[in-house]
């Protein structure tokens, strides 16, 4: 048919400024809407056109998308403490108050205030994280993976002693996008894979230790276990070899833990960074916002010659902190030294009285709606403690009327966002990982969506 004015579809559509005029108030910059209003008119007219009541909801939709793609605060009823999604470990209040301070002001960053001249960058935080690692020296990087880089590029980079030893049980990926060999080879170093994926010897790593060896690397398994026919050597008696070949010996840690991790009642037990150096690593890495409780880093601790080798590293300045990260991660470091707790080990101390005493709270103000409580099981997450579970208690909601996944989305898609986890055929909020102070907010949100 041929299209004439009347019935044409590419008429209907309106222009930008109708648009704007139409949409009235957005939460966004207006130059941003302008902007995707233009791109998804031009998308409809190449789509054919439409009715002014679809194109406006086409449009609503894209700029609601772009609003709920900001980073926000969210209501974590998922029940896994370190959530890597979610931003893993929120910071304490003091490591939050000391960023607030830090940022928007100047600071001795940089500055030694008693001579007035150059300082070191993160001086106090080598010192106290030292201390807390039972360790020579220790340095600061973006992140674990950062780490790792810097460590392989610095002593297993450079022909011909550029082979890396690696048992093949440890050739792993941890999350998202993170995986060993990738990040080994990515640095320029190349793998000695010795070993089997169940088991590696001693006897596998000292034949695999001639003139090309410049680095044992010990990956911890911190997101998954292995049991039956498995064996690796301690790493006391690794550190033996490498002292011997006189290499180093590095010991990826992941997690950070810096307690014993037994007394979550999971039985798993995560080695601490002063437990490996003293069995002779001559480095550990580990992350700053996983059982630290800190924000994302990466720490380096051990031999203090190693660790000042990596500093005077070139590539050291593309992986340095910045001062907000530094900042709070001094203040985390302090509460750890003061035997004071992260907000992730309260959570993991939560007990069952306080968290149904909550959930009643909570239920009772929205007598008429299909919530129950029930138990569940927290998980400690972010490739952390992979067996361990807390018993819990969760917010068991029923979809009425829509789909859980609808349910869920309504939930998520608010203010604040929640998300919880769907499981025997109930949506669950887990009371463990939202704080007290969001109680208010949750039993809003609830009453929101099944009046909605
Ligand atoms: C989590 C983890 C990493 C990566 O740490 P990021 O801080 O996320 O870079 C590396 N190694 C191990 C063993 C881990 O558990």
């Amino acid at each position: 048919m041929q299209s004439t004015p009347a019935n044409n579809p590419l008429r209907a559509i309106p222009s930008v400024d109708r648009v704007l005029r139409e949409l009235g108030d957005c939460p966004l910059p207006k130059p941003l809407v302008a902007h995707i209003v233009r791109e998804t008119l031009s998308q409809i007219r190449r789509d054919g056109g439409g009715e002014l009541p679809a194109i406006m909801d086409q449009i609503r939709d894209a700029l609601r998308q772009t609003a709920l793609s900001r980073i926000r605060p969210v209501i974590n009823g998922t029940g896994i403490i370190i959530h890597t999604n979610f931003g893993r470990s929120p910071l304490a209040p003091a490591a939050a108050e000391a960023l607030c301070q830090i940022a928007s002001s100047y600071t001795n960053l940089e500055f030694d205030l008693s001579t007035g001249q150059r300082g070191r960058r993160s001086g106090y935080l080598q010192a106290a994280l030292s201390l807390l690692c039972n360790a020579q020296g220790a340095m600061v990087v973006n992140n674990c993976a950062a780490a790792l880089v810097l460590i392989l590029r610095h002593f297993a980079a450079a022909p011909p002693r550029n082979k890396v030893i690696i048992s093949r049980g440890e050739l792993v990926q941890i999350g998202g996008g993170f995986r060993v060999p990738e990040i080994l080879e990515s640095s320029g170093a190349q793998l000695k894979e010795i070993g089997t994926t169940n088991r590696t010897t001693l006897d596998d790593y000292r034949k695999a230790m001639d003139g090309d060896a410049a680095m044992i690397l010990v990956v911890h398994r911190s997101n998954f276990f292995m049991e039956g026919f498995v064996e690796s050597p301690a790493i006391g008696q690794i550190a033996q070899l490498a002292r011997d070949a006189q290499i180093p010996l590095v010991h990826d840690l992941g997690s950070g833990a810096l307690f014993e991790t037994t007394q979550l009642g999971g039985q798993e037990h995560e080695p601490t960074p002063a437990e490996s150096l003293a069995h002779g690593a001559s480095l550990v890495t580990f992350s700053g916002d996983k059982l630290l409780g800190g924000p994302q880093a990466g720490i380096i601790a051990g031999q203090a010659e190693l660790v000042k080798r990596l500093e005077r590293d070139p590539l050291f300045r593309a992986l340095r902190c910045d001062k907000l990260v530094l900042a709070a991660l001094q203040a985390t470091v302090d509460l750890h030294l003061g035997s004071q707790k992260a907000p992730i080990l309260e959570m993991m101390d939560m007990n069952l009285e306080h968290l149904s005493a909550r959930a009643m709270g909570i239920v009772q103000q929205l007598p008429d709606l299909p919530i129950a409580i029930g138990h569940c099981q927290s998980q400690i997450g972010g490739g952390s403690l992979p067996k361990t579970r807390l018993p819990s208690v969760c917010l068991e909601l029923q979809p009425a009327g829509a789909s859980l996944e609808e349910l869920a989305q309504r939930l998520r898609m608010g203010e604040p966002p929640v998300v919880g986890r769907i499981e025997d055929d109930l949506l669950k909020l887990d009371l463990r990982t939202i704080f007290p102070h969001q109680d208010q907010d949750l039993a809003r949100r609830l009453a929101e969506v099944f009046f909605a």
